[in-house]
C-alpha cells in the first residue's frame, strides 16, 4: 500500500515527506498504524551525519506509538487492533542476552543502523522501486510502519497513545538510568548534566529512588525551571569546571554520588566525573557523534577516586519489564508524561520539530499522525 512518510536522504537536508510503499507484514511481522511518535535527538543526530546509517533513503523515527492493523501468520501474542509501542532494540528472544532477559543488549542491537527488517529483507520503496531502509528497524516518521514482533510491545488501551510514544525511548532511558544502572538509593545526592529528553526523565527516576539532591544543570534556563518542576532541588546554569565548582559548592566539597551525562559526552564527562565523589557513579546516557574517537580522563585520577563510569542504554533493563512498569507509574500518578511534551506537530511540520529541538525551546515535540 501507499503511504506518507519523512524520508531521510541526503546529510544536513531537511527530511522529506513523500509517498512510499509498504508491502505487507512478512510471516513474524505486524502493520502498524503510527499514531505518535517522540522527536529524540538520536534521529536528529543521523540527519547531521553524527551517527552514520548504513544507507540511504532511510525512514528515521524511533519512539512510536499506534494501533496493530494487521499480522502475520507465525505472529503471537499480538492482535488487529490492539495498541502497541514498538521498541527500538528488538529482542530476538533466542541470544545469549535476550535469554537472560537482558533485552537492551539483544545480540541483534547493533544491526538498527543498517536499515533492512529483523530478517534482511526491505518493506518500503520509493516511487523509483529503489529500497527504503528502517531506521532502528522501525522507520516510524510515517502512517504506517511494518515491524518484526521482536519490536513490539502490546499496552492497555487507557493510556492516550500520544503519551504511549514517550515510554519507547526517552522515559526508559532516563529513568532507568537512575533505577537500574546507578540504582540510587534513597537520601543519594544525584547531578543530571542536559535536561533534555533524557535528562528530565533522569530527574524524575531520581525523585522515583528517593534522592534528597538532585542538581539539575543546563545552559538553557528554562529547562532548570522545568527541572524543578519535575523534582530537581537545584538549578545549576554553568559548564565545564564552573560546573564542577558549583556541585562542590553545594556538597559541602564532596561531589555528588551518582552524575549522569544525558548531553554532550565529549564536554561534559569530565566536569561531571569530577562533580562526582569518590566511589560515586558516572552513567553516560547520551550519545557521542561517531565522528569523535575519544574521551580524556585522567587514569591516576580515575584510579585514586574509585570510580566508577559506565553507559546506559535503554535505561540498562529490557523495555519488556520497564515499559508496562512506568505506565503503571504513569496510571498512579508518580510518573509525568503529560508534561514532557512541549509541543505536538503534524507529520508534514517535522522539520519544524527539529528546528525547534535544534533551539532549545523543546522538551519533547511529539509528531501526532492521527488523533487516538
Ligand atoms: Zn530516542
Ligand atoms: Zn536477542
Amino acid at each position: 500500500m501507499d503511504c506518507r512518510a519523512a524520508v531521510f536522504r541526503d546529510i544536513g537536508k531537511p527530511l522529506a515527506l513523500e509517498r512510499i510503499v509498504l508491502d505487507p507484514p512478512g510471516p513474524t511481522e505486524v502493520m502498524v498504524r503510527i499514531a505518535a511518535i517522540g522527536l529524540c535527538r538520536t534521529d536528529y543526530h543521523v540527519m547531521r551525519g553524527e551517527r552514520r546509517v548504513a544507507m540511504t533513503p532511510m525512514v528515521l523515527g524511533h519512539e512510536a506509538a499506534g494501533v496493530v492493523e494487521s499480522v502475520g501468520n507465525e505472529v503471537k501474542g499480538i492482535a488487529t487492533g490492539d495498541h502497541v509501542v514498538l521498541t527500538f532494540i528488538p529482542a530476538c528472544g533466542t541470544c545469549r542476552w535476550c535469554r537472560q532477559g537482558l533485552h537492551h543488549l539483544c545480540a541483534a542491537g547493533p544491526r538498527i543502523t543498517r536499515g533492512p527488517q529483523l530478517d534482511g529483507s526491505y518493506r518500503r520503496r520509493d516511487q523509483h522501486g529503489a529500497d527504503i531502509g528502517a531506521f532502528c528497524m522501525i522507520g516510524g516518521f510515517a502512517e504506517r510502519t511494518v515491524v518484526d514482533q521482536a519490536s513490539v510491545i502490546v499496552i492497555d488501551k487507557d493510556v492516550p497513545l500520544d503519551l504511549a510514544s514517550l515510554v519507547a525511548c526517552g522515559v526508559p532511558a532516563g529513568v532507568g538510568a537512575a533505577r537500574y544502572r546507578a540504582r540510587v538509593k534513597p537520601g543519594d545526592s544525584v547531578l543530571v548534566v542536559g535536561c533534555g529528553g533524557d535528562g528530565m526523565n533522569v530527574v524524575q527516576g531520581a525523585r522515583l529512588c528517593g534522592a534528597s539532591k538532585i542538581i539539575a544543570a543546563d545552559i538553557v534556563p528554562a529547562k532548570l525551571d522545568w527541572a524543578r518542576a519535575f523534582g530537581a532541588t537545584d538549578g545549576v546554569n554553568a559548564r565545564g569546571e564552573a560546573l564542577t565548582r558549583a556541585v562542590h559548592e553545594l556538597t559541602e566539597g564532596v561531589g555528588v554520588d551518582h552524575a549522569f551525562v544525558c548531553i554532550d559526552p565529549p564536554e561534559t564527562l569530565l566536569p561531571a566525573f569530577r562533580a562526582t565523589a569518590k566511589a560515586g557513579n558516572v552513567v553516560v546516557t547520551a550519545l557521542t557523534p561517531d565522528t569523535v574517537g575519544e574521551i580524556k580522563i585522567p587514569p591516576l585520577e580515575l584510579f585514586v577516586t574509585q570510580k566508577a563510569i559506565m553507559g546506559a542504554v535503554y535505561g540498562f533493563a529490557s523495555p519488556r519489564l520497564q515499559i508496562p512498569e512506568l505506565l503503571k507509574l504513569y496510571r498512579s500518578g508518580d510518573l509525568k508524561l503529560r508534561e514532557l511534551v512541549t509541543r505536538t506537530y503534524r507529520l508534514d511540520e517535522i522539520n519544524q520539530g527539529y528546528a525547534d529541538l535544534e533551539a532549545g525551546k523543546n522538551l519533547r515535540g511529539v509528531v501526532v499522525v492521527f488523533d487516538s
